[in-house]
């Protein structure tokens, strides 16, 4: 660990903890990320909250340091918003794979963008559900056999960018889990942006997403961020990039919306508070409560 008020390194998130993930998985890549957003952000691990959903993405909680929550399945965006909501002085990041955030947890995605509460939503998206052996999830691509659906997926599916989006958030991002670096600045971005952060990360699942491979994503996606005439305030033009799924797939800050007030000031009755809960609460002896669940 380095030292008490010095700078955090990445090595303070490191943990002993064995990985488990099947080789070339994308959340090794999605895990060095976080680190070096969070480093980079001067975030130390006493400071950062992270919330992880049940699934493969649910396994990295015990590889990284810092405050971290293993939740129910889909149930991740509940956890990390209560968070953010009673300590303003965190740093929350939530984790969740398609498969929970586009079903059982869509409604949660829903009522975070609507209320823009001020976390960074990382969806880990590699297009099944990976944990349970490879079923067909929401935004399993149409006709792919998958071990729940081996005559191919049937439904058609879903494009989380443009879900998102329809539902004007005040920050949506694409990343791609084969970019360390390109990762690494969108949950930086996200961290400073005051608000509903949602990052989609194309994740690649060599075990059991053979068509949307790694090298499959390489060849297609590009930076829009690196186009001239990219503005990020146009919710149309994001909307109109963010379709395609199929040969030219937009990643980077694909819309952002800084008038959209975040949640913590939309209170009129906490104007005047400066405190987080988490403070407020101190005073009254919770110990009793707790014991009660034990
Ligand atoms: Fe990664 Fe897929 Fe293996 Fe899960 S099943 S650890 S997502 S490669």
């Amino acid at each position: 660990m380095s030292c008490e008020g010095c700078e955090p390194q990445i090595v303070d998130y490191n943990s002993d903890t064995i990985f488990s993930w099947c080789t070339n998985c994308g959340n090794y890549a999605i895990t060095a990320a976080t680190k070096r957003a969070l480093v980079a952000e001067g975030v130390t691990p006493k400071d950062a909250m992270l919330v992880y959903d049940i699934g493969c993405n649910g396994n990295g909680s015990d590889k990284i340091k810092g405050y971290r929550f293993h939740g129910l399945h889909g149930r991740a965006l509940p956890f990390a918003c209560g968070t953010a909501l009673g300590n303003k002085n965190l740093t929350v990041i939530g984790s969740a794979g398609d498969g929970a955030v586009m079903s059982e947890g869509i409604g949660h995605l829903v009522h975070a963008i609507r209320n823009n509460y001020n976390l960074t939503f990382l969806i880990h998206n590699n297009a099944n559900y990976a944990l349970t052996k490879g079923q067909a999830s929401a935004t399993t691509k149409e006709h792919i056999p998958m071990n729940s659906s081996p005559d191919g997926v049937t439904a058609d599916p879903m494009n989380i960018m443009s879900f998102v989006l329809a539902l004007k958030p005040s920050f949506a991002a694409r990343s791609f889990s084969g970019d360390v670096k390109h990762m690494t600045s969108m949950i930086r971005s996200g961290i400073q942006h005051n608000g509903f952060s949602v990052i989609e990360i194309l994740q690649s699942c060599p075990s059991y997403n053979k068509a949307t491979s790694h090298e499959w994503y390489q060849e297609r996606v590009f930076n829009a961020n690196e186009q001239e005439d990219y503005d990020i305030s146009n919710l149309e033009n994001a909307r109109s990039i963010a379709e395609d799924l199929e040969e030219h797939v937009a990643l980077g800050i694909l819309y952002k919306d800084e008038s959209k007030i975040p949640f913590s000031k939309r209170l009129k009755q906490r104007e005047s508070y400066n405190t987080a809960l988490v403070d407020e609460v101190k005073p009254f002896d919770v110990t009793k409560l707790f014991n009660k669940y034990r």
